[in-house]
């Protein structure tokens, strides 16, 4: 029998955190670990700095789930049945376990896989000897002279400030939350989770103005040079822009430039899934249709819808993203939960701590910033 055929593929929301496990925090009350003092906005400045006072007054124990599923790897374990193990847990990435330095030294994600995919790729005729063969650590020895060789990771009275900044800053989308006394990973934080804990909790502090604000007047998002790919591009091509671009997903377009379905790095895991990783010249269409489990359509968002809208419709759908596209469904730009948190939470603190040191000059708020017109340029390329 093939190990892990039977067992389906992650289930929608791996993030395991029902409402109500959020919702259960409030009955722990206010944190009572939030280190950062509140940023006493001048009346007139309330709004901008909302979330950032919202980020700094709530620590991580706060959005961490009462429970979910943590999967951790020995860094001895064979890189093959990694991946296949995460596919069976239905998780998303596994912090690494040296068992000779007894700590923790780092994660795996999706990534990983899809690096070591493209990485070793030859033919649908050749078996890729590494993936079959490396253990963790053989393949962390020739990955990490060219990535982050540490663990990132958090403590549970950190800020979520704390967390979102050492998220966007590193740029990645997984932090540990690690208690210092044990030493123990308490849960792997997310945007989406993080997001999710503001949609909850934001409804009970005032909404402010700016989230009536249209998208294209906020200019929230990635408006240039989109990365997407031809829905007759193979697999292995998208795995090419993953590496190249870094990106998080790809809108797959047609040959009019519409977009026709979204391919996100999550979604190379089907591949482990369904033990198809040797065939990657399979084209788009096919890898999309074989999807075993995946959102109906595209999410898709309008510059002239509001910023309110944005976040709950991607908050409700738990996507990290949102495809900006115009009246033809043409792709012109992505709304990523990174880019709101950027936005919201971290780019007033920057002009909060500008309006300190200089206090006679007053910063332009991030939200009333020059909006490029992004329908000037054609944003598509592959
Ligand atoms: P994904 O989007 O596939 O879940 P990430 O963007 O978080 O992955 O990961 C990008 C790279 O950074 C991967 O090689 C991953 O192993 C590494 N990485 C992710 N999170 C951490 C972390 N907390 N500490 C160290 N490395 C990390
Ligand atoms: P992650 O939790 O790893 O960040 P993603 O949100 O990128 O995962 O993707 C989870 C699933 O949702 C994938 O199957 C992906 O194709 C789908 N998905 C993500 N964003 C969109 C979108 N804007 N439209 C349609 N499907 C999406
Ligand atoms: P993410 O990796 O989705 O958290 O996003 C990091 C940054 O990359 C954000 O500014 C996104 O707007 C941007 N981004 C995400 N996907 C794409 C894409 N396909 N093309 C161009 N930029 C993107």
């Amino acid at each position: 029998m093939e190990p892990f055929a039977e067992v389906p593929l992650f289930e929608m929301d791996q993030d395991e955190d029902e409402e109500e496990d959020v919702l259960s925090m409030k009955s722990r009350g206010d944190c009572t670990h939030a280190r950062h003092d509140l940023v006493p906005p001048a009346s007139t400045e309330h709004d901008t700095f909302i979330y950032t006072n919202f980020m700094k007054s709530h620590c991580c124990y706060d959005a961490i789930p009462t429970s979910s599923k943590l999967v951790i790897f020995d860094t001895t374990l064979q890189v093959k049945k990694a991946f296949f193990a995460l596919v069976a847990n239905g998780v998303r990435a596994a912090p690494l376990w040296d068992n000779k330095l007894k700590c923790f030294v780092g994660m795996l994600t999706i990534t990983d896989f899809i690096n070591i995919l493209h990485r070793y790729y030859k033919s649908p005729l050749v078996q890729i000897y590494e993936l079959e063969e490396h253990k963790i650590e053989t393949w962390r020895e020739i990955y990490l002279q060219y990535s982050i060789n540490r663990l990132i990771s958090i403590t549970p009275d950190c800020s979520l400030f704390d967390a979102i900044y050492s998220l966007l800053k590193n740029k990645i989308h997984r932090l540990p939350v690690i208690d210092p006394v044990s030493g123990n990973v308490l849960h792997i934080l997310t945007h989406k989770r993080i997001l999710k804990f503001l949609h909850i909790f934001g409804s009970m502090i005032p909404k402010p103005r700016f989230l009536q604000k249209r998208i294209h007047e906020v200019a929230i998002g990635t408006f240039k040079q989109i990365a997407t790919v031809q829905e007759t591009a193979s697999v292995y091509d998208a795995l090419t822009i993953f590496v190249e671009r870094r990106v998080s997903a790809l809108p797959v377009v047609n040959e009019q430039g519409k977009v026709v379905a979204l391919y996100s790095r999550f979604d190379v895991i089907n591949l482990a899934a369904q033990k198809n990783y040797n065939n990657l010249n399979m084209t788009m269409q096919e890898a999309i249709a074989s999807r075993a489990c995946c959102m109906e359509g595209v999410l898709k968002c309008y510059p002239y819808e509001t910023l309110e809208t944005i976040i709950d419709r991607i908050a409700k759908a738990e996507v990290h993203r949102l495809v900006l596209v115009d009246s033809d469904d043409v792709v012109r730009g992505i709304v990523s939960l990174s880019d709101l948190l950027q936005a919201l939470v971290l780019t007033p603190a920057v002009s909060c701590r500008l309006h300190d040191a200089v206090s006679s000059m007053k910063p332009p708020s991030p939200l009333s910033q020059h909006i490029p017109d992004i329908f000037e340029r054609s944003c598509c390329q592959d």
